[in-house]
């Protein structure tokens, strides 16, 4: 009984899926496969992420899906103790990381394990989980 009534929340709040459309498809599609494509302009080459309509380099709207290496360097990172989402709030802290990716392009992403720092070498993960798959990174040693 609940002498306020007041709703009482006894389930945790899912954590929230993502969202792809049509121009993302095929980055979470092969997310679901555990395989990292980046978008890249079919006609001047140049590779871009997040996915968008228009190449920034010559304005083609021709694009094509290029497998990555996976492979970076951390540019930053920061750690979020506060969830802005109720989904995430029994995973406080955690730690973003943005990577700066070998082929020319920055990712973000969760960080997992030891080995965190500026410059450091790290690889791309993806795990697959109930609401969709979810970009990890972790260091590799040089
Ligand atoms: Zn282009």
């Amino acid at each position: 009984m609940n002498p306020s009534n007041t709703p009482t929340v006894t389930e945790k709040p899912a954590r929230p899926s993502p969202q792809g459309n049509a121009l993302s498809a095929p980055y979470w599609e092969a997310a679901a496969q555990g395989r990292l494509l980046l978008q890249q302009c079919a006609d001047c080459g140049k590779v871009r992420h997040y996915p968008r309509l228009l190449c920034d380099g010559c304005f083609s709207e021709r694009t094509q899906w290029t497998p990555a290496s996976g492979r970076g360097t951390v540019h930053s990172w920061t750690t979020c103790h506060h969830a802005f989402h109720p989904g995430f709030a029994a995973e406080l802290p955690y730690v973003l990381v943005t990577v700066d990716l070998a082929e020319g392009v920055r990712a973000l992403g969760r960080w997992r394990g030891a080995g965190l720092a500026i410059g450091g070498p790290v690889q791309a993960h993806f795990e697959q989980r109930a609401e969709g798959p979810e970009l990890y990174f972790t260091s590799v040693m040089p």
